[in-house]
């Protein structure tokens, strides 16, 4: 079996132990084959493998590699995007993870009714305020909540964060119990069900699951370092 293959295949059975752990099955948690910097080759040995749901941090390397691959796959968008680049993404992402202020937000809700869509979409949540990373913070998130929900085109389905990377993997566990939360805070104010967690990645994806991620996005660990 190839690597790609037994690396998600010992992923898959680490997810499904994670959530059995807590009470949850694996069918509650999606996992996202993040293959950003890898070629189309090594995201054919993961389609060989079953795996249908792929995500890419930059719209330039999604566009370029998306009409080479079947287009039954579902894709996700987890980097930071440019308003520029909305108008051609949005016709093949599945989802974007990465909305992180209520212009592009705007951006994408204007571009999606021009194009007739209704994009899914998570609100990413700068948890540790870290100056490098993008993202609402809770209070700005709260502030403008009621903005967001104003724009009819974007199905908002949850929150999603980026925790500052540790070596001690257990260092994630209090920044997603933190979106856990403040999820719990946004779906009493907002009224609306906010039901998704992107949250966990290959080093903290278990610990990710035990807090109630619903979808992990999971690179190096499935296709190697980059
Ligand atoms: C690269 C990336 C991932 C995957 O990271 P790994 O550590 O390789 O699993 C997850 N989320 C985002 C936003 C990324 O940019």
């Amino acid at each position: 079996m190839p690597a790609v293959a037994d690396h998600l295949a010992a992923i898959r059975e680490r997810l499904a132990k994670a959530a059995e752990r807590v009470g949850r099955t694996a069918s509650d948690v999606e996992l996202l084959a993040v293959s950003k910097t890898f070629p189309v080759e090594a995201i054919q040995e993961a389609i060989d493998a079953g795996q249908t749901l792929f995500g890419e941090n930059k719209a330039q390397e999604l566009l370029a590699k998306q009409p080479a691959l079947p287009s039954r796959l579902r894709w996700h968008i987890i980097g930071h995007l440019q308003s520029n680049k909305v108008r051609k993404i949005l016709p093949i992402v599945e989802a974007i993870h990465s909305v992180d202020s209520l212009d592009l937000a705007k951006d994408i809700n204007r571009i999606a009714a021009e194009l007739g869509l209704f994009p899914k979409v998570y609100l990413e949540i700068n948890v540790a305020a870290e100056s490098t990373k993008f993202g609402f913070s809770p209070p700005v998130v709260r502030e403008q909540l009621e903005a967001l929900y104003a724009l009819d085109r974007l199905e908002i389905q949850g929150l999603m964060c980026i925790p500052p990377f540790s070596a001690n993997a257990e260092d994630s566990r209090r920044y997603f119990v933190l979106l856990r939360g403040l999820r719990d805070d946004l779906e009493k104010l907002g009224g609306a069900p906010l039901p998704r967690l992107s949250m966990g990645m290959s080093h903290d994806f278990e610990i990710a699951i035990e807090e109630g991620s619903t979808i992990v996005r999971v690179g190096s660990a499935i296709f190697g370092s980059r």
